[in-house]
């Protein structure tokens, strides 16, 4: 392994912007960002990019400068991870994919070149005083159970593909409204937007930066936040807390929480939510069955794996439905 001791930074970002050429444009950020000694994860789309990466901090400023010499990054936003040590990535993959968000769209006369307008943390709070307009949420259900906008709509899927087409069909009859769609960093919603305009709405508009850049921008301006309880996030806390609101359950005894964890039997892995006060009586575990297992020895727990594997799986995927397994569902992002 690459031995290193200077501190990195990881930043993400996203564009959407054509790319013609996407296999010519891999090879050629591949051999900037390398030299660079830039790590980290980069998906290339004929309709854009999404990149996570580390750089070495004395390379910050050099790689800043390279990525807004490019024409479609003039004014790309690159997000700092905060809470981050620099060491989520070891090697520089960029791979040519066929979208950069998968959306299920067939249709070939759609693209990404009319998208919706961007609001900001302030627009966002005038916006929302306007009876005219409709907020909603583009992210799964799990992350809108612990922490929303106040009034945004819920679409219940739990896939973007089928999230798409179900926004068109709730909107339909509500074609004049003021249309503000949000997911978490914003890669999802701008796509969203475009889907709308697509189908004929006229005001869309979609959070730039997600709800995390809300949260900043909103801190910094002293703006009160309408975004309430928490954001949940894919980091070791699951979670950051936006408002003191718990607008959540626990999935055990219904008492409010909006603690997401993961069930400590390793069969079983199930993300949920949990209370302290269940936490304790059931170890961590989801049910009653999750902390027989847990309490048997090690040993005895992988043959029950074994054996049972195969039910296992598909009885994980309907529950994973509402509530999937972390380790999966971070594919996603
Ligand atoms: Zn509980
Ligand atoms: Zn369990």
């Amino acid at each position: 392994m690459y031995e290193e001791t200077e501190h990195r930074t990881t930043i993400s970002f996203y564009q959407y912007f054509t790319v013609t050429e996407p296999k010519q444009f891999r090879d050629e950020l591949y051999i900037a960002l390398n030299e660079l000694k830039v790590f980290g994860r980069i998906y290339i789309a004929q309709e854009g990019i999404n990149a996570q990466i580390s750089v070495p901090d004395s390379n910050w400023e050099k790689l800043k400068t390279y990525l807004h010499s490019l024409e479609p990054f003039k004014n790309l936003r690159l997000n700092v991870a905060v809470d981050d040590d620099g060491k989520s990535f070891w090697v520089l993959k960029i791979k040519v994919r066929d979208k950069i968000v998968a959306d299920g769209i067939n249709d070939p006369s759609f693209n990404m070149e009319n998208k919706g307008k961007y609001v900001n943390a302030a627009q966002m709070n005038e916006l929302l005083q306007d009876e005219n307009t409709v907020v909603i949420d583009m992210r799964n259900h799990y992350e809108y159970e612990v922490g929303h906008f106040v009034k945004a709509l819920e679409i219940p899927s739990d896939t973007f593909r089928e999230q798409l087409p179900m926004a068109v069909e709730m909107m339909k009859d509500r074609k004049d409204k003021n249309i503000i769609m949000y997911c978490t960093g914003g890669i999802r919603c701008e796509k969203a937007s475009a889907y709308m305009l697509h189908h004929g709405f006229n005001n869309v508009f979609h959070l730039e930066g997600g709800v995390i850049n809300y949260a900043r921008q909103a801190k910094e301006a002293g703006l009160e936040s309408k975004f309430i309880g928490k954001n949940f996030v894919f980091d070791d806390r699951l979670g950051e807390r936006i408002t003191d609101d718990v607008i959540a359950v626990c999935h055990q005894c219904g008492k409010p929480a909006d603690t997401h964890t993961n069930c400590l039997n390793d069969g079983c892995h199930l993300l949920f939510i949990q209370c302290e006060a269940c936490a304790e009586k059931f170890q961590g575990c989801c049910s009653d069955e999750c902390q027989e297992v847990y309490n048997l020895p090690l040993e005895t727990q992988k043959e029950m794996r074994k054996g049972i594997d195969k039910g296992n799986q598909v009885f994980n995927k309907s529950k994973q439905r509402l509530r999937p397994k972390l380790n999966e569902i971070r594919k996603d992002l």
